[in-house]
């Protein structure tokens, strides 16, 4: 994951903490420069990783920490807090105009990802009750017009295109004549996605001045690759500059770059980052918040997210009797396949996984997860009798090595399976039951 290498430096800084009372200055000045270090490797620009350590040093040095009852788990929470801060501290949901439409210009490098999230957005929209218009403006790459077009169609909105001979080569007038087309055909948003170069030049700056002058844009949003890395600083400088922007998109976070990006942009730009894109997929795509990307990099894991997918996906009663199941520990393999192929339908598995508190344990099995592996688990689970599928006890080894013949696996995999089901139900039941995420060996925070 993005943040994987951080968030084991981070653990592991907070690991020397752990069973001790009191912390001396030199504890504390340890554990910041490690943070710092962690920061610095992870690309975040040295500016905002000076201002972030100086803060959470000053805090931990205070009263704060001294009088808590658990000083390690108080400096945790600190870092945890400035987190949030430095991605921006609330959420910051998108704006809509008073009057229809709400027009929303997209801006960055090429590659950045703009089309893709024109897509997304319009689907998010479109689920939202909105009914989003795409504006290809990006008339520079010769297949930027289809690519558009295609992503239209699979999150089924209408395109805005220039018909030929008229407006071709001029995207400000393309972009000036999707708005009218809008009003006159009540599409409630406007997505004009705009061309990008592999670099900032002025000529990019002054044709996105131009198209944000005739659109009157309600958001102007900077989207910016998570995998830039130390360039992320100068890249959305040169953008504030040139066409200025009110929202941040960060893209390309299920990459397994260092993600500096992510946690220098807000602070740099003072604009907060309003979605994050998580996939090559249209679903893979969500509303950013702060506390729940900090608790991420801290591997308190991401239920709130976890949740509210699973709602809009799950049917909700369903839902419930598998929380209950959880609750009561009578889940079963059964369940376990059933969820499996529910999880399946929620986007990518390996990102639904990685937001389950602890996933940072799971780490090597969700790095090598396959999700054709869901078809074997099937098999397995399927040359299990009913008896064995509702009670994993009975599943000694010569029943192992049945269910390995019949399903064409082996008795590694059964055992690999069933060790699985086992940590996901426990884990589960801890959740379920309203427990608290844990830092791996730190205890609840
Ligand atoms: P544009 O030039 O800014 O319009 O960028 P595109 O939308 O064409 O995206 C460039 C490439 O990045 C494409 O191959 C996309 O599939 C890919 N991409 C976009 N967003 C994401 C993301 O969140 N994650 C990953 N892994 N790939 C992405």
């Amino acid at each position: 994951a993005t943040f994987g290498n951080l968030t084991d430096r981070l653990a592991d800084t907070f690991k020397n903490l752990r069973g001790k009372g009191k912390l001396s200055p030199a504890d504390i000045d340890g554990t910041v420069r490690e943070i710092r270090r962690a920061l610095l490797d992870a690309d975040v620009a040295l500016d905002v990783v000076k201002e972030f350590t100086g803060k959470v040093r000053e805090r931990a040095l205070s009263d704060e920490v001294s009088k808590a009852l658990n000083p390690a788990q108080q400096v945790v929470q600190i870092v945890n807090e400035e987190l949030v801060g430095i991605l921006g501290g609330e959420q910051r949901r998108l704006r809509f105009a008073k009057t229809a439409p709400t027009v929303i210009m997209l801006a960055g490098l090429q590659g950045a990802g703009k089309t893709t999230l024109a897509g997304k957005l319009a689907k998010w929209l479109a689920g939202e009750g909105h009914t989003p218009l795409l504006v290809a403006a990006d008339l520079q790459r010769p297949n930027a017009v289809t690519q558009l077009q295609v992503v239209g169609e699979q999150a089924g909105a209408q395109v805005f295109a220039p018909e030929p001979g008229n407006g071709v080569g001029n995207p400000v007038k393309v972009a000036k004549d999707s708005i009218r087309f809008a009003k006159d055909k009540q599409y409630d948003v406007v997505i004009v996605d705009t061309a990008g170069r592999l670099g900032v030049d002025a000529e990019l700056m002054k044709q996105a001045g131009d198209i944000r002058k005739a659109v009157d844009p309600d958001e102007v949003l900077f989207v910016i690759d998570a995998m830039i890395g130390q360039d992320a600083v100068a890249t959305a400088k040169a953008f504030q500059d040139g066409v200025d922007f009110t929202g941040v998109v960060l893209t390309k976070l299920d990459g397994d770059s260092r993600g500096g990006a992510a946690l220098s942009v807000a602070s740099v730009t003072g604009r907060p980052i309003i979605f994050a894109s998580t996939g090559e997929r249209l679903e893979d795509f969500e509303p950013f918040h702060p506390e729940r990307m900090a608790s991420r990099i801290l591997d308190l894991g991401d239920i709130l997210t976890l949740i509210e997918q699973a709602q809009k996906n799950f049917d909700e009663e369903e839902a419930k009797k598998v929380a209950e199941k959880f609750a009561t520990d009578s889940f079963t393999l059964e369940d376990f396949l059933a969820q499996m192929q529910q999880l399946k339908k929620m986007g990518s598995l390996k990102g639904m996984l990685g937001m389950l508190p602890g996933a940072r344990g799971m780490k090597e099995q969700l790095e090598n997860f396959d999700e054709s592996e869901l078809t074997r688990t099937e098999a397995i689970i399927q040359s299990m009798t009913r008896s064995e599928r509702l009670q994993p006890k009975l599943l000694n080894g010569s029943r192992r090595l049945r269910i390995a013949r019949g399903s064409g696996t082996t008795v590694t995999e059964v055992n690999a399976l069933v060790n699985r089901f086992e940590q996901a139900a426990k884990m589960m039941k801890t959740v379920a039951k309203g427990g608290m995420p844990q830092i791996p060996g730190m205890g609840p925070i």
